[in-house]
């Protein structure tokens, strides 16, 4: 049934709901954690409410309405709001939205998803943050989990919600990547093992342009954490370091880094992968799948995080060795002719870029651009001068990249009308053993849907090639 004003909507409050007066969830947004968060409230006997501003896919429709819990598209109705109990906030709503300002002036209570199904669940959760990395670290570790045979479930950014799996299977462990979103809104939940890769700046838009406010967020992943956790961080990211005693943490502290130095408790010495606690374990480095440096703090944190599960160093070393990667990050695509074409349209700021060119072997031309978040050039800049032999630029507005690079005196091929174009000017300019990487340090949404679309239709091209 349509509520009155209300563009669609299935709500319906029946009388015998009313009379019992459960306690009244009402999540906010209804993509994978709202409608996941809905169903795990439906399930626990709440009188559940959905309201999302734009218009829900059909897929979550069907979820709710099978539940039969009640929902509306294209607008929230304040009264159906303003009445909850408690609210979930999908982590794609500002914390200064309209609605949710009105709900805290009130004082209800606002959550996020994560927060509240942990509330209904003792699996051990291991939780995966940071500015860069947080995927591939996620999915790494799920992968030696599920390989060694452990009942575990991925979730947060990634798959299904969390909320959807405590609602409908039982795990042992969850494996979640938290954005700093998901972390504003989590007070009571407690990460057995908290994993923070680094911190740079990003997303400040959302943090008041404030460093200090998104550091704050990140650190939430050790909130609540007791003497028997385990926190694994970056040994060499300086914001981390000044910020650990700030935090009075409780819980044991994993730190790694790239080479043996003080504190760190895993790193590489004499070319092999080294973890000392709390089980010493070590493999050769060229054996891990992940190559480059910043996939070595990928998979010195996926090892550490198995190693405190007890999984035993013959799984962690070879689920470390035969992990396929994660699209759009670092993917090999093809070879052709000689030439090798890696997608890394992931790469949407400029110091993922830094890490994807450091990790080249050969000499790269570079397609790089897209929608410019006030990037700053001059972190790559030697690695451009070191490692580039041409450069590709792909964007509706490609000024600022012949501003900054056309004195470097490389070839260039400016390109505005697609990935087609791009992918045929990248592969003219390249020589035979050269590297074509996709790797934009922008986001896609000047040509493209999204980073996956540009990443795909690269992929398309190049094998047509
Ligand atoms: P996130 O989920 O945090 O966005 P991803 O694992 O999806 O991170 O990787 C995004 C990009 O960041 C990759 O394309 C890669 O170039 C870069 N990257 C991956 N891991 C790290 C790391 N540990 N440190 C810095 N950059 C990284």
């Amino acid at each position: 049934m349509n509520t009155e004003n209300s563009s669609k909507g299935n709500f319906a409050p029946s009388s015998s709901e009313k009379a019992e007066k459960k306690a009244r969830i009402v999540i906010l947004g209804a993509g994978e954690s709202g409608a996941g968060a809905a169903v795990l409230a439906k399930v626990k006997g709440f009188d559940t409410f959905v309201s999302d501003m734009s218009s829900i896919k059909d897929n979550y429709k069907e979820l709710l309405d099978s539940h039969q819990i009640a929902w509306e598209e294209g607008h929230h109705t304040e009264k159906l709001i303003l009445n909850a109990d408690e609210v979930i906030k999908s982590p794609g709503i500002p914390n200064d939205a309209p609605m949710i300002l009105k709900l805290k002036a009130q004082g209800t209570p606002v959550i996020s998803e994560i927060e509240f199904a942990g509330r209904y669940t003792n699996a051990k959760m291991i939780c995966i943050t940071g500015s860069n990395g947080k995927t591939t670290t996620t999915s790494l570790i799920y992968h030696i989990f599920k390989s060694a045979g452990m009942n575990v479930g991925l979730a947060g950014n990634i798959g299904k919600s969390l909320a959807l799996q405590v609602a409908e299977d039982h795990h042992d462990y969850y494996i979640i990547e938290l954005s700093s979103f998901q972390l504003d809104n989590m007070y009571n939940f407690r990460a057995n093992i908290a994993v923070l890769m680094n911190i740079t700046p990003d997303h400040l838009d959302r943090y008041d342009h404030c460093m200090q406010n998104y550091i704050d967020a990140k650190f939430r992943i050790t909130q609540n954490q007791t003497p028997d956790d385990a926190f694994i961080f970056w040994n060499d990211d300086p914001i981390i370091k000044r910020e650990l005693a700030k935090h009075g943490l409780k819980a044991h502290l994993y730190p790694f880094a790239a080479v043996k130095e003080e504190g760190a408790i895993a790193y590489v010495e004499d070319n092999k992968v080294k973890i000392t606690e709390p089980i010493t374990f070590n493999m050769e480095q060229e054996e891990l799948a992940l190559t480059g440096q910043h996939n070595l703090y990928n998979s010195l944190a996926a090892g550490i995080s198995a190693n405190l599960a007890g999984i035993t160093k013959e799984s962690i070393r070879k689920a470390l060795s035969d992990f396929k990667g994660v699209e759009h990050r670092l993917e090999k695509v093809a070879r052709v002719r000689g030439i090798d074409f890696i997608n890394d349209s992931k790469a949407t700021n400029v110091n993922s870029c830094w890490y994807a060119l450091q990790s080249m072997t050969t000499k790269v031309v570079l397609i790089l651009g897209g929608k410019d978040k006030g990037n700053d050039y001059t972190e790559i800049e030697d690695l451009v001068h070191e490692k580039c032999s041409a450069l590709v630029y792909l964007g509706l507005h490609n000024e600022k990249l012949h501003d900054f690079f056309d004195r470097f005196g490389l070839p260039v091929a400016d390109v505005q009308t697609g990935m087609k174009d791009a992918v045929e000017a990248a592969y003219k300019l390249a020589q035979k053993g050269e590297t074509v990487l996709l790797s934009p340090c922008c986001a896609s949404f000047d040509l493209f849907k999204s980073y996956e679309d540009r990443g795909d239709q690269f992929k398309e091209y190049v094998l047509a090639l």
